[in-house]
């Protein structure tokens, strides 16, 4: 039967890329249906609970800054969090948590089921509509036909999904689910180009078989024994929503014994006896791998994470294995503290399809089919950080699609979003691709700490983000820039700062006269410091610092003479403080960025015939007319494209356009 009634964007899959794509599509208007297997598995996390780290967090803060639901799903199911790289320059930190990953799922599921514009509906989709070179509609499993104008695919790792335990194979899309073989098999009928991938997940624990006295505890930031301070928190909306009870990890390794019972299972291992074809992520790999490439070291950390607040199971991180069960069984106890382990569920391998990226357009539609957009893991990432911020990008193009706007599409020096979808559209995957800091060329403009700024307004502009946040944003962007401007216009000189109070916050006297913008700038000096110059006189009752008079005086942050909520402090303070500290780098990252700018968006014309641009290799030929680049930006990265063929496709668009 055909589904009373049409909608705008149907989104295939309700994992981390479906779900941010939804709800992006109906924020901003468009009537939208999410079709998933199972309600149950809404933002189910495959495989270990835990949102974030170095690259991925910054993915997490940008959709959070356009309006996700990630960052605040995190805050609301996290039990640990911890800001990586903290001694570090800005560019480099990055928050972690480990999340329950069932407040986590419900975090997620009540922010889809109380969206305007979206509906859920739980179903197969077997099928794809398509006339003529369009997609336009789904079917389902019982053959019900969902009419729409765009369709985002986000079928995860289930296509064609096969697990690995040993030599023991069977279909699935990962443990405890169905795969999609039907759809699988549609796609390779619309002939989207497309390839193995594999990925894998450790044996879980019962924590209560573990003697945690043989391991280190690891406490997270906030907790005793942990950095000291508040316990961090992912969303940009702040502490508006309360942390759950906090919860330590702990530590144990792996030994020579471990080591050699995981060589003891190789000839049973689907990965060396080449009953897997799919390549598997070469920075996330199994712990047979790292024992057979690294054979000299002699011990592995493994960290030993609670997967939430009401169970006893732990998820052990870097024991991810596809070895016989037996072998398992063993390599788990042999390990200090897991002597009388308890395995609640086997790890395993998954086998999956994916599809080229390099077959999408820039704003992540098919080439071959109008108006299907691929995302997540089907385009070659792994994470569930890659995929939501994949989900949100084709959620909000199939949206503009529909209302007839242009694509956004944020460039490599505006977002790690840039970044993602340029890389895989250009360079496209021979490996799970991951996100890491080292990928962005511009990496000091794009910090964790700054993503609001480089993106709520674009999201405001686009109708994804709330007034609540808006507000919350607009409140941080003007206390950020009053202080600015204030410490810019406030001087001291040598008169009117006594020498053992220069000593003190700056560490030598001045010799002539500074604004405390321009004191901010050296590397030992803090705000903090500065604000209690000459007993307080420089301080803002907006912004106590804790050292200042206005807040030893116990001035009430939310209350009196105006001062800004807590987090929010710490926020504006950071900002003042990257901005002051980094503005030489950051300034001249800006520079190089415009004097890319012209070449980088140089638009290519659709039609332009490589074949016949003889002053290109024929390598160089075919390798343009295969991908299409949009501008010459892109093109400069296609692998296979030289600097000296960019320079050459230059000179033939002056002359013939
Ligand atoms: P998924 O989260 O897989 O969601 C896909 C959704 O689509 C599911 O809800 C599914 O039910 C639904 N669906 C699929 N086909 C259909 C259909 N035909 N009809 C209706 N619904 C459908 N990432 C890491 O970063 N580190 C790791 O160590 C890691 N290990 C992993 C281990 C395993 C075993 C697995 C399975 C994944 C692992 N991942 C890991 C990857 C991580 O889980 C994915 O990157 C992430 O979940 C991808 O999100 P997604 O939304 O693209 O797909």
């Amino acid at each position: 039967m055909f589904y009373p009634q049409e909608f705008d964007v149907i989104v295939v899959g309700g994992g981390h890329a479906g779900t941010e794509a939804a709800l992006a599509a109906a924020r901003m208007g468009c009537k939208t249906l999410l079709l998933t297997h199972n309600i149950e598995t809404l933002g189910q996390m495959s495989c270990n609970p835990s949102i974030g780290g170095i690259g991925k967090g910054h993915l997490v803060k940008e959709v959070d800054a356009m309006g996700g639901a990630m960052a605040l799903a995190t805050d609301e199911g996290g039990i640990q969090f911890r800001i990586l790289n903290s001694s570090k320059g800005p560019a480099v930190r990055a928050t972690r948590a480990q999340a329950d990953r069932i407040l986590y799922k419900a975090a997620i599921r009540r922010r889809l089921e109380n969206q305007p514009n979206l509906w859920l509906f739980q179903q197969a989709v077997d099928d794809l509509m398509v006339e003529g070179e369009r997609v336009v509609g789904a079917v389902t499993q019982v053959g019900i036909r969902f009419r729409a104008r765009t369709v985002v695919l986000t079928a995860g790792t289930f296509l064609d999904g096969k697990i690995h335990v040993g030599l023991n194979n069977y279909a699935a899309g990962r443990a405890g689910d169905p795969p999609a073989l039907s759809l699988s098999a549609r796609l390779k009928e619309l002939k989207l180009p497309q390839g193995r991938l594999k990925t894998g997940t450790p044996p879980r624990i019962d924590g209560r078989s573990i003697d945690f006295s043989k391991c280190t505890v690891q406490p997270g930031d906030g907790m005793p024994g942990g950095t000291e301070g508040p316990v961090p928190v992912f969303s940009f909306m702040g502490g508006q929503i309360a942390h759950p009870q906090q919860m330590p990890c702990w530590i144990t390794h792996t030994n020579e014994r471990t080591h050699d019972i995981i060589r003891s299972g190789f000839d049973r291992s689907p990965m060396f006896t080449g009953k897997i074809d799919g390549v598997g992520p070469r920075y996330c790999p199994s712990v047979e791998d790292k024992i057979n490439r690294f054979a000299d070291k002699d011990s592995h950390q493994i960290f030993l994470e609670p997967e939430g607040l009401t169970t006893h199971e732990i998820y052990p991180n870097g024991i991810s294995t596809s070895l016989p069960f037996d072998i398992q069984y063993d390599l788990v106890r042999s390990m200090a503290g897991m002597e009388n382990a308890h395995i609640l569920r086997p790890g395993y391998a998954i086998e999956y399809d994916y599809f080229d990226p390099r077959s999408l357009k820039s704003n992540f539609e098919t080439r071959a089919i109008g108006g299907l957009f691929f995302a997540g893991q089907i385009n070659g990432t792994t994470g569930y950080e890659e995929a939501a911020a994949q989900g949100m990008f084709a959620g909000i193009n199939a949206a503009l699609q529909c209302q007839g706007k242009e694509a956004w599409c944020p460039k490599r020096d505006e977002a790690y979003l840039g970044v993602l979808v340029d890389d895989l559209i250009t360079k496209g995957v021979t490996e799970p691709y991951r996100m890491f800091t080292s990928r962005a060329e511009f990496r000091l403009m794009l910090r964790e700490d700054n993503a609001d700024a480089r993106l709520t307004e674009k999201g405001r502009e686009l109708g994804l983000v709330d007034d609540a946040r808006w507000d919350a944003f607009n409140r941080k962007r003007d206390a950020v820039s009053r202080e600015t401007q204030r410490l810019q216009s406030i001087w001291v000189n040598p008169n009117s700062l006594p020498v053992a109070e220069a000593e003190r916050v700056l560490g030598k006297a001045i010799e002539r006269e500074y604004n405390l913008a321009d004191l901010l700038r050296r590397p030992d000096v803090n705000y903090a410091g500065l604000m209690s110059m000459n007993e307080g006189q420089y301080a803002n009752a907006e912004i106590p610092t804790g050292q200042n008079h206005a807040a030893e005086e116990g001035v009430s942050r939310e209350t009196s003479g105006g001062a800004l909520p807590a987090d929010l402090i710490k926020s504006v303070i950071e900002q003042i403080e990257i901005t002051a500290k980094y503005a030489g780098y950051i300034n001249l990252q800006k520079e190089e960025v415009e004097r890319a700018s012209h070449y980088e968006n140089l638009k290519l014309p659709a039609d332009l015939d490589y074949l016949q641009v003889s002053a290109l290799s024929f390598e160089a030929r075919q390798t343009l007319a295969k991908h299409r680049p949009e501008t010459l930006g892109m093109a400069s990265r296609i692998s296979g494209i030289t600097p000296a063929t960019v320079s050459l496709l230059l000179v033939h668009l002056k002359k013939n356009l």
